[in-house]
C-alpha cells in the first residue's frame, strides 16, 4: 500500500515535469548492498520525496573503493537482491554499471555515466552517516562536489556532521551545500553486516530486509559460512 502510494506520487511529479519541460532529478545512491535491506529502501524513498526526486538508481559496486580487503557477494547476487527488493516500485531503478567497469568502483566514474545517460538531469549522490565522516578521502571529492549535489541520511550512531578534514580539499561554499542537504530521515539501526551475522548464526532477521530478499537468500545459501 505504502510502495503504491510512493510509485503514484513519483509518476504524479515526472508527468508534472515532462509537461512542464521541467529539468528531472535523480537521487544515485551506491554501496555494496550486500544485501539490501530495508535501511536502505525507507531512507532512499525518504530522501526522493524530500527532494521531489523522479528516479532513484540503485548502483550496487563491483569493488567498493572503501572495502577493498573484504570478501563481498558475486555483483550478480547483489544486483538480484536489489532488483527483487524494489520490484514493482516505479520510483526506483537498479543500475549495473559499477559492476560492468574493471577495478574499483568510484563515485567520479560513476557521475561520468550518468552525466552522459542524462545530460539536463539534476544529480544528486545519496550516502548514510557513516559515509559523510569518510568524505574527505574519497576520489577526487573536489570535482565529483561540482557534478552532482551530496545528499546526507541519518544513520544511527554516526554524527550528523562534515568531517573537519573535509576543509582540506574543499571550499566554504561547497561544504556549505553538504551541510545544507543534511536530511533527518527516519533512524533504522540495521545494517548489512549484522543481516549476514545473523543469517550465519541462523537467527530470525525478518524486519531487516524484505522477505522475498530472505528468500533469495536461503535459495542461494547466502552468509551461512
Ligand atoms: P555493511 O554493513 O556491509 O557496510 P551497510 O548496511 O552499511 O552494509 P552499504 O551497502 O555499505 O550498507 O551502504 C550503502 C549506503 O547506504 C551507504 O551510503 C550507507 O551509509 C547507507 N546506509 C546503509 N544502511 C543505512 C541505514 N540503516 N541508514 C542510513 N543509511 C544507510
Ligand atoms: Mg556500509
Amino acid at each position: 500500500m505504502i510502495a503504491f502510494q510512493l510509485s503514484a506520487w513519483a509518476e504524479s511529479i515526472l508527468i508534472y515535469k515532462m509537461t512542464n519541460n521541467i529539468r528531472k532529478s535523480i537521487l544515485l545512491f551506491g554501496g555494496t548492498f550486500d544485501p539490501i535491506h530495508n535501511g536502505h529502501l525507507v531512507v532512499a524513498q525518504y530522501v526522493a520525496k524530500h527532494l521531489g526526486i523522479d528516479k532513484v538508481y540503485i548502483i550496487p559496486a563491483a569493488i567498493s573503493p572503501h572495502k577493498l580487503d573484504k570478501k563481498i557477494t558475486s555483483g550478480q547476487h547483489r544486483y538480484e537482491m536489489a532488483k527483487l527488493a524494489t520490484r514493482g516500485m516505479d520510483l526506483f531503478e537498479v543500475s549495473d554499471c559499477e559492476l560492468h567497469r574493471p577495478g574499483a568502483s568510484y563515485t567520479f566514474d560513476t557521475i561520468y555515466h550518468f552525466e552522459k545517460k542524462y545530460p539536463q538531469a539534476k544529480l544528486h549522490w545519496l550516502i548514510g552517516a557513516d559515509c559523510l565522516e569518510h568524505l574527505h578521502n574519497w576520489y577526487r571529492v573536489d570535482k565529483l562536489v561540482t557534478h552532482c549535489t551530496i545528499v546526507t541520511a541519518s544513520r544511527p550512531g554516526f554524527r550528523f556532521a562534515v568531517n573537519k578534514y573535509l576543509h582540506d580539499v574543499l571550499d566554504d561554499e561547497k561544504i556549505e551545500e553538504i551541510r545544507s542537504h543534511i536530511i533527518a530521515t527516519p533512524l533504522l539501526d540495521i545494517s548489512s553486516t549484522a543481516i549476514r551475522e545473523c543469517i550465519s548464526a541462523n537467527k530470525d532477521c525478518s524486519g531487516m530486509t524484505p522477505a522475498v530478499i530472505l528468500e533469495y537468500i536461503g535459495q542461494h545459501n547466502l552468509y551461512r559460512n
